[in-house]
């Protein structure tokens, strides 16, 4: 995509600076939102140049607005004077997606983390985007209700960075990625028009799904300024059951087999056996060694109910293939079942310095074949590579680890990514199920996206944002 704005000269960072450098831009930035808001000493704007991905892009300034007014402000300056804008939440995504590759300023969204309303009544609340999901989800529990969406990153995730991932989380294969919980958006346009999507109600046909257009948009389209989430009551109680198996294939065959016992688990987590070794030697949780798999099965609901399905999830697993059963029931205990998994990621370093993780998803029957031919494209590439995730909802992490100073073992590792990146598109599935494209994977749209619908995706870009200020150098390259 081409942008319009004038290089002028290279700044410290050696990229190219934009016009956000320019000193009447800084002042006019002070006076939208007071100037104890406004960044632009190196060492203090370094920060917001990077997120999860660890690349620094450090942005010639960095602002944070605390009303919509001074978002509208904000972008209506870039587009007269025509430099890129990036918006922020928590910093915490995995492709890059806040990151300001082109430079131009970067929105912190920080400010703007009030909650205006909470109605259990209406199973709804109305917030602005710069509050973490899991403040969110604290304030919502006190009146009976709760948020769904639990990306793990939920302590430093905001809403708004979930909105614009459509990030999903553990309790995905039941309640489904954040999407399924946004009901109406306020967002300012690239060019400061300030539109209202949807609304209060579940129901609502009125006119084109823009707020389903804004979830995944990731901040290229506009920046949200409040949303209207929808919420559900509490469930009773939860329970856990773990188990061991002797392959990843077994592991993952179970997962299509609570569906016919009328069991929707909350949530099915498979860990293998590179990440169990892994975990073992940093932390010691005992797991067994003959565990050549993980599978954690969690279910949610009433009392009655969840004993039930916890007893009947038990012998499911038993039945096939899977040894040392445990069950924990809400609580501690539970948790301590769950650390097993919350320990991988770290853990994973063991194998290399460098962690290239991909997200990929297929349709949940199709997760046995795909790990098996992940493992099988590693083993070719001589490269290392382990996989754990969300398998309930058909949604593996796929690690390839090595060394971060061996290009021609990174260059292979690569290979690896587009190979698997086929895989998942040719069993039905995609590139991502919830990190999103970013400037990562933004190589790779083509694989899942035909040209004639990424031609309308990149339409839908022009309308909302003539001028191409908003997050340039993402999604499409
Ligand atoms: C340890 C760890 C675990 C993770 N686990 C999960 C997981 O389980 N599930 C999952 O889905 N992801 C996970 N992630 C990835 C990441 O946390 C999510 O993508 C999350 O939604 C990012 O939120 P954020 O607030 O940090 O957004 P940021 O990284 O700040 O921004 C992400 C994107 O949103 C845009 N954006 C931010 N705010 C706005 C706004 N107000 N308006 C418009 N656009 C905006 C940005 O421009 C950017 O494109 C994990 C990350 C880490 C580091």
């Amino acid at each position: 995509m081409a942008h319009n704005y004038e290089s002028i000269h290279f700044s410290s960072h050696g990229r190219a600076s934009t016009n956000a450098s320019k000193p009447e831009v800084t002042e006019r930035l002070r006076a939208i939102v007071g100037a104890e808001n406004v960044l632009v000493d190196p060492d203090k704007v370094e920060p917001y140049g990077g997120d999860a991905v660890k690349e620094k892009f450090p942005p010639e300034a960095v602002v944070f607005p605390s009303t919509t007014a001074e978002v509208v402000a904000i972008l209506k300056l870039a587009n007269e004077v025509i430099f890129p804008v990036t918006a922020r939440g928590g910093g915490v995504g995995y492709t890059g997606g806040a990151v300001p590759v082109e430079g131009g300023i970067v929105v912190g969204t920080d400010r703007m983390n009030r909650i205006i309303e909470i109605n259990a009544d209406d199973l709804y609340a109305v917030c602005e985007p710069g509050i973490t999901t899991f403040a969110l989800q604290q304030e919502v529990e006190k009146h009976g209700v709760f948020f769904p969406p639990d990306p793990a990153s939920y302590k430093d995730s905001y809403i708004g960075g979930n909105i614009a991932e459509n990030a999903g989380g553990m309790r995905t294969p039941k309640y489904g990625n954040t999407k399924r919980y946004v009901l109406g958006l306020e967002v300012v346009t690239a060019t400061g028009e300030v539109i209202r999507t949807g609304g209060k109600t579940e129901k609502n046909v009125v006119g084109f799904d823009l707020t389903g257009l804004m979830c995944g948009s990731e901040g290229m389209l506009g920046i949200i300024t409040e949303a209207t989430l929808k919420l559900l009551p509490l469930t009773e109680t939860t329970s856990t059951v773990r188990a061991s198996f002797r392959s990843m294939e077994a592991a993952c065959k179970v997962l299509t087999k609570f569906t016919p016992e009328g069991i929707l688990p909350m949530a099915m987590e498979v860990i293998d056996k590179y990440c169990i070794e892994a975990i073992e030697q940093n932390y010691a949780f005992g797991l067994s060694p003959d565990a050549a798999a993980i599978l954690l099965v969690a279910v949610d609901g009433s009392r009655a109910e969840v004993e039930k399905h916890s007893v009947r999830i038990e012998q499911i697993l038993s039945e096939n293939g899977g040894f040392d059963v445990l069950r924990a029931a809400s609580g501690a205990d539970e948790d301590k079942l769950w650390d097993v998994r919350r320990a991988i990621s770290p853990s994973l370093m063991k194998f290399g310095t460098l962690k290239i993780n991909e997200d990929v998803v297929v349709p949940r029957s199709k997760v046995p074949e795909l790990v098996a031919r992940i493992e099988d494209i590693a083993k070719k590439h001589n490269t290392f590579v382990a996989n754990f995730g969300h398998a309930g909802d058909g949604n593996i992490h796929v690690n390839f680890v090595c060394d971060r100073d061996d290009s021609e073992e990174i260059a292979r590792a690569r290979e690896c990514v587009k190979e698997t990146f086929q895989l998942s598109v040719d069993l039905g599935g995609t590139i991502s199920g919830e990190h999103g494209i970013g400037y990562v994977k933004a190589p790779y749209m083509d694989y899942a996206i035909d040209r004639p619908t990424l031609e309308i995706m990149k339409g839908i870009k022009q309308v909302f944002d003539p001028k191409g200020i908003l997050n340039p150098g993402k999604m499409f390259v």
